[in-house]
């Protein structure tokens, strides 16, 4: 009778390690206490979505807060699915929202003690818990081809059971070894399952440090662990990896909890540690009036390269992601009267289970605010690197004068209340375009949009006497005093109390009288300080516009 040490050598003789020489080769980190590591493992298989990029904001932050070590793997055994390039352009935006690794895999090589960390990569590793968990019994090769499998699915569905390879419906679990050698030797395909001892009957309760105590169904399905291309399954490749590389936290979506159980009993057939879990909720979405999973077909900000294109700042996006995580975050930031990251404690405790839900007006709210908090300097700098990825037309206005632009980019900045009008970079464009003579043409070409209710000869004299006769400085005040006394030469109230009182006397007030003067400079009724636009455009070409504005 073959022994399972015998099968297990008939099986993997090329495995010469054991987990011990593993346990040698990845020797406990060494950091200080309470620090936390955590990862982030995706799958190389399209674009970095939003509730990805969330979970990893998380694993990012949980680990700088306990001076513990976050980094990435790349989950690639799943290689029919594997798409060419796509890590790499998961790895360039997490950089662009300042949250790469410093740990784990990267497209240039990787970097750290732990690896490989390419999934594919490990698999002498993968081998030698494989090869453990034969000799103890705890493993099995099965040999059902696909047509086997169908037909206990469908004696399974006929019978009205729990689907999968279990009990009784698990074919191979029982044979004996001299059975397997011979089928082996046979050259039949195989595979390896994991001998479960659950019963699907019993309930065990594992923490999850979001959900507290979660009591859940065992897992008695054998699932398999080792497929036949030579590469482990998900299941065996995280209990393994998170094994050596001593991760002490593993944050997933929560799609991940019924197979928790399968993950406790291999840690505890290894005889290991089992890492604390936490299973973070997946982003939902509004939509006319039912939650539902922020989905990839439909929605453009699932992907996270969506917020990268528009230019929504990263930081405003970061700042997003924490409100929806920790429901205490906005809080601390009006307390702080900041909204930013820094400083702020992230905590599992916090994290509200059903209040990830997306809603771009509060994004569009937290990135006005991230963007009204740069400096000019730092604002300038995130706008030329966005426009220079993604944005040729606002790189090519920024190129062609920086100062000027710079100067457009700094209206109503650097003070208590700066202004918030811009919830993305892709907004400056569009609400700046006045500034450019060509662009002002083209706004101007319809006809203007002043208040019919003066006539033309009329404003058209108004505006004359404005380009003459207006301060162009020293100061908005000297200035403004000056447009109130040409706007009064004209009929208008300087001030709105005598206004108030007798209406009839007047042509109006000040605020129509500056109407007219925004409209003529810039097209619209609405616009920053008229002081700082015509500090920016100058003297000439403001005269000019307001001279030629009915032409
Ligand atoms: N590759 C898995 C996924 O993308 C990772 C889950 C985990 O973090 O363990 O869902």
């Amino acid at each position: 009778m073959i022994s399972n040490e015998e099968l297990a050598e008939l099986l993997f003789p090329e495995v010469r390690e054991t987990l011990e020489d593993l346990e040698k080769r990845f020797p406990p980190r060494s950091l200080p206490e309470g620090a936390e590591v955590t990862r982030f493992a995706p799958s190389p298989t399209g674009f970095l979505h939003t509730g990805s990029l969330f979970t990893e904001m998380i694993a990012y932050y949980v680990a700088k807060q306990s001076h513990g070590v976050f980094f990435f793997r790349l989950e690639d055994t799943d290689t029919k699915r594997t798409i060419p390039g796509a890590a790499k352009d998961l790895i360039d935006q997490l950089r662009e929202f300042n949250l790469a690794h410093e740990e784990g895999y990267f497209p240039e090589g990787d970097v750290g003690a732990y690896g490989p960390y390419q999934q594919s990569k490990r698999a002498d590793i993968y081998k030698v818990g494989i090869k453990h968990l034969l000799k103890i019994g705890r493993a099995y090769p099965d040999f059902c081809s696909s047509e086997d499998l169908e037909k206990i699915r469908k004696a399974q569905e006929e019978s009205k059971v729990v689907p999968g390879y279990y009990g009784i419906y698990a074919r191979d679990r029982n044979l004996t070894n001299d059975e397997r050698a011979a089928r082996i030797k046979a050259g039949e395909p195989w595979v390896i399952r994991f001998k479960s001892l659950s019963n699907h009957d019993r309930k065990m309760v594992f923490h999850d440090e979001i959900r507290g105590d979660l009591e859940i169904q065992e897992n008695d399905i054998d699932v398999v662990i080792y497929k036949s291309d030579g590469l482990p399954t998900y299941h065996f490749a995280h209990v393994m990896d998170d094994h050596f590389m001593h991760t002490t936290l593993v944050n997933r979506g929560e799609e991940w909890i019924p197979s928790t159980p399968t993950h406790l009993e291999l840690f505890s057939a290894f005889g290991w540690e089992a890492p604390k879990y936490a299973h973070l909720p997946v982003i939902m979405k509004l939509d006319h009036g039912n939650k539902r999973k922020l989905s990839k077909r439909k929605d453009p900000e699932a992907a996270v390269s969506f917020f990268l294109g528009q230019g929504y700042p990263v930081e405003g996006v970061k700042i997003y992601l924490m409100s929806i995580a920790n429901s205490n975050f906005e809080e601390w930031c009006i307390a702080n009267k900041k909204y930013t990251l820094d400083g702020f404690l992230f905590s599992f405790g916090k994290m509200s289970l059903d209040g990830a839900l997306f809603d771009l007006d509060k994004l569009s709210y937290f990135s006005k605010e991230a963007i009204a908090g740069m400096d000019i300097d730092r604002f300038y700098k995130e706008v030329e690197g966005y426009a220079r990825k993604h944005n040729p037309e606002l790189l090519s206005r920024l190129e062609a004068d920086p100062s000027y632009f710079k100067k457009i980019l700094n209206i109503e900045r650097e003070r208590p209340n700066p202004r918030k009008d811009y919830a993305k970079f892709s907004d400056i464009l569009p609400a700046t375009r006045f500034f450019f003579d060509d662009e002002y043409e083209q706004i101007k070409a319809p006809g203007l949009p002043f208040d019919e209710h003066f006539d033309t000869s009329f404003v058209k004299e108004f505006l004359a006497d404005v380009a003459a006769n207006m301060a162009y400085g020293p100061d908005e005040a000297t200035w403004w005093n000056s447009v109130k006394e040409i706007a009064s030469r004209h009929g208008f109230a300087a001030v709105n109390k005598e206004y108030k009182a007798n209406p009839e006397a007047f042509k109006g007030n000040m605020a129509a009288a500056s109407s007219l003067i925004r409209v003529a400079l810039t097209g619209s009724k609405d616009s920053p300080s008229m002081y700082e636009i015509i500090s920016i455009i100058g003297k000439d070409r403001v005269a000019k516009r307001l001279q030629t504005a009915l032409d």
